[in-house]
């Protein structure tokens, strides 16, 4: 912990990119992996932007059983490779047991380490304490940690301790929205007033999800979508990191599509990022 009201500089580095208190890296990419095709295009679009860093699922969590659960280990050896043919050096994705990742060590080696991977924990897993302390207990891979959608931020920051406790302090702390009852007009409440809040209580940089948060890309009457607001609300506040769902076809995507910026509008996207954090 730290109460000192300084934004904390050192953070880590990991694959040469930079993650602390004043760095800020752009997370884009697919909810989840559908198709070979889909994760080559997203992966393309991304490094022809000259961004290094993108978002992945392949083991998804989903509300109900019956729906897609993601292509888990059997589409790693495609996504890492694409990842590295196309420059990304840090792919941010989620595991939900300790058996995944041993699937990402074997695949990556399998590939020949063409790319790096951050741990994702969801926000279903953020109390799940076994699986907090297996990723604190390596040291290979940094983690970003997805606050509780219905805990505390003491909660939280305890549950960051599991993991730096073990061993790995290399995390970003993600806010992805919470639960109301409110309904609207999102789909969580957006939390991201407690980015400032995190960075004075602690040294991690704070990642902030537009998509999950606000869970669909509504166009508003000044013609941005709600992920468009989120985000600038996000940077505007301090973030550090922005996790931000993409898709070739939002229409067709196997998880998550109401919520997906099309790869048409990723250069725009991150134009805006590039302003809002010049001017603030
Ligand atoms: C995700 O980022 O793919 C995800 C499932 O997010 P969350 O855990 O915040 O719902």
């Amino acid at each position: 912990g730290r109460h000192d009201g300084q934004v904390d500089a050192v953070g880590f580095e990991y694959r040469g990119i930079r993650f602390a208190q004043d760095t800020l890296n752009v997370f884009p990419g697919l909810c989840a992996v559908d198709n070979r095709e889909n994760v080559e295009a997203t992966f393309k679009a991304i490094g022809a932007a000259g961004v290094k860093t993108a978002r992945m699922g392949a083991y998804k969590p989903r509300t109900s059983p019956y729906d897609f659960q993601g292509h888990g280990k059997d589409c790693l050896p495609y996504v890492f490779e694409l990842a590295g043919k196309y420059g990304i050096q840090v792919v941010a994705m989620e595991i939900t047991r300790e058996q995944h990742l041993d699937e990402i060590r074997e695949a990556l080696r399998q590939v020949g380490h063409p790319t790096g991977v951050m741990l994702q924990i969801g926000t279903r897993n953020a109390q799940n304490f076994e699986l907090l302390k297996v990723v604190g207990q390596q040291k290979e891979f940094p983690v970003l940690f997805k606050r509780g959608m219905g805990i505390t931020l003491e909660e939280a920051l305890n549950a960051c301790e599991y993991v730096a406790s073990e061993g790995n302090s290399s995390i970003v702390f993600c806010l992805r929205g919470v639960k109301s009852h409110l309904g609207a007009p999102h789909r969580n409440m957006i939390d991201f007033a407690h980015v400032p809040v995190i960075k004075r209580l602690t040294r991690m940089p704070v990642c902030v999800d537009p998509s999950h948060s606000a869970g669909r890309r509504a166009i508003s009457p000044d013609g941005m979508t709600e992920i468009h607001h989120a985000t600038a609300e996000g940077i505007i506040i301090g973030a550090n990191m922005v996790l931000v769902d993409f898709h070739p076809d939002p229409a067709h995507a196997l998880c998550d599509g109401p919520q997906a910026l099309t790869l048409e509008e990723l250069p725009a996207f991150l134009d805006d990022v590039s302003l809002v954090r010049q001017t603030y």
